[in-house]
């Protein structure tokens, strides 16, 4: 299969997720998550027609961009974000997903501010309150809200969620459900600088399930690119 066969493939099975709850197919956003593709392997997913492209590396998303790696796709970071790193990816990532600490808020507000620029971000949820994990637990989500409402620089776009590893995808719906009703109950209320437009989940394994919940920005990676060989020397 080749990657635009896989996006439409991935398209079609958006689609019909997306009309069995009753939403509209259009309203779903395909991110591909491109970690360990190369800059040939990206633009093929931007010309088979993705809406943005994430990455997870720093260092990786730098090369590829000097590459020329995301000309027509929006660029989001969707990896954990390293405090000594984000004078790198404010302003170049439209969209910063894994907003996982007010320590880090704080830091990406600075630098934007510095910058003259208001930086995009989701905040992430530990929806599966895993210790290996980062992000806001459930309940501090509302408090996380109000803190970076108070920030200049800062606009939170919405939620991201990376729910624990499981053996089939059903597994994941509390997970995803549970998100769903934080994504709805917080997007109720109202707070400076925050809109609640996205909500990041779902991936190659659990997508069509992630939809079924609400999810309306999905993260594909091995769905369009194949399997990722690990251990093979970086492209
Ligand atoms: C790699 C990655 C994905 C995509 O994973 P696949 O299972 O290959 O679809 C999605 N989200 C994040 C944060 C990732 O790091």
């Amino acid at each position: 299969m080749t990657i635009a066969e896989n996006v439409a493939l991935v398209r079609e099975n958006m689609a019909r997720a997306a009309r069995a709850a009753g939403r509209d197919p259009g309203e779903i956003l395909l991110l591909a998550a491109s970690k360990m593709n190369d800059a040939d392997r990206v633009r093929q997913a931007i010309l088979a027609g993705v809406d943005a492209c994430g990455e997870n590396r720093v260092q990786e998303m730098l090369e590829k961009q000097a590459q020329g790696a995301y000309e027509g796709a929006p660029l989001h970071f969707i990896g954990h974000l390293q405090k000594n790193k984000v004078k790198q990816v404010v302003g170049l990532a439209e969209l910063i997903h894994g907003a996982d600490s007010r320590e880090l808020l704080e830091t990406v507000s600075r630098v934007a501010e510095s910058r003259g620029l208001v930086q995009d971000v989701l905040l992430e949820v530990n929806i599966g309150g895993e210790l290996s994990k980062s992000g806001f637990a459930p309940e501090e989500v509302p408090a996380a809200l109000e803190y970076a409402a108070a920030l200049p620089a800062l606009r939170v776009r919405g939620l991201m969620a990376i729910p624990p590893v499981c053996a089939a995808p059903e597994e994941n719906r509390p997970f995803f459900l549970r998100m769903q009703k934080l994504f709805i109950d917080n997007g109720g209320k109202k707070y400076d600088n925050v809109s609640m437009d996205f909500l990041s989940m779902g991936m190659s394994g659990d997508y069509t399930e992630a939809i079924a919940c609400g999810a309306n920005l999905i993260r594909v990676g091995s769905g369009i690119f194949g399997p990722r060989h690990y251990g093979a020397p970086a492209p």
